[in-house]
């Protein structure tokens, strides 16, 4: 559902991306990890069209984003989840998730409200429908973020981070939901530093460094027996 090759990205002198090859089969979730610098944001990036690769092929759900032509169609195709939830203050938690809904797809209010109301239900903020951000907390917010994404019906989403800038209380209900949606099949990217959610819910782990990838796996394979030195001092120091 998501294939790369060849993926090479640089900003001025900054070789950031030096040939990479991925595959996300369909239901499948693929967890990037890596030192800091090592291109996962870039990479993510460049898989959702914001970036775009110097060189290489990038295909997700079945266009090809290095033919420009059709490079738009994937927008409202994908799901994307950051650090940060950039919500509207001044909009309810329903009146973000319908945002685009409304905006973007020009669907009815009442049906696009139904929709919010299915995908906040999703992230078990069902009651928190009337909530403005400021009165949800960060895993709350995070949730109504995922759930904005949701009512879009992705067919694959990207997630950088997206546990970072939530205290450590508030993590395990964002992967909550991450995990719920890897049960459900969604095809899912993510780069996170919680490997414990990557150790439970990848189904193939992927370890950037450098611009390339050194190894990927299973994760038993990857965190079990890393074949690579850099790896292994990586694995050392985050977990
Ligand atoms: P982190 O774990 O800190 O988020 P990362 O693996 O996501 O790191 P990237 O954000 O992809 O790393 O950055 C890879 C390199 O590319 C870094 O050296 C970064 O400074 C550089 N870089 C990223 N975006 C740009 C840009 N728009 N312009 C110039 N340099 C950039
Ligand atoms: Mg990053």
């Amino acid at each position: 559902q998501v294939a790369l090759s060849g993926v090479h990205k640089r900003f001025g002198d900054l070789e950031v991306l030096k040939g990479v090859d991925i595959e996300v089969g369909s239901g499948e979730v693929v967890v990037l990890i890596g030192a800091s610098g090592s291109g996962k944001s870039t990479l993510l990036r460049i898989m959702c069209d914001l970036e775009r690769a110097d060189r290489g092929e990038v295909w997700v759900n079945g266009v090809p984003l290095h033919d420009r032509k059709r490079a738009p169609e994937i927008f409202g195709h994908v799901g994307m989840v950051f650090q940060q939830f950039n919500l509207f203050p001044h909009r309810t938690a329903l009146g973000n998730v319908t945002l685009a809904l409304l905006k973007v797809r020009k669907i009815s209010r009442k049906a696009a409200d139904e929709r919010g109301r299915e995908a906040l239900a999703r992230v078990g903020l069902a009651d928190k429908a009337d909530a403005y951000p400021a009165q949800l907390s960060g895993g709350q917010q995070q949730r109504v973020a995922i759930a904005r994404a949701l009512a879009m019906d992705p067919a694959v989403m990207f997630f950088d981070e997206p546990t970072s800038a939530l205290d450590p209380e508030l993590v395990g209900e964002v992967t909550g939901v991450m995990r719920s949606l890897a049960d459900e099949g969604m095809t899912m990217v993510v780069v996170t530093h919680e490997m414990r959610f990557a150790r439970d819910t990848a189904d193939h782990v992927v370890f950037m460094d450098g611009g390339v990838v050194l190894e990927q796996g299973t994760p038993e394979r990857v965190f079990g027996s890393p074949a690579e030195a850099r790896t292994q001092q990586f694995l050392h120091r985050v977990l």
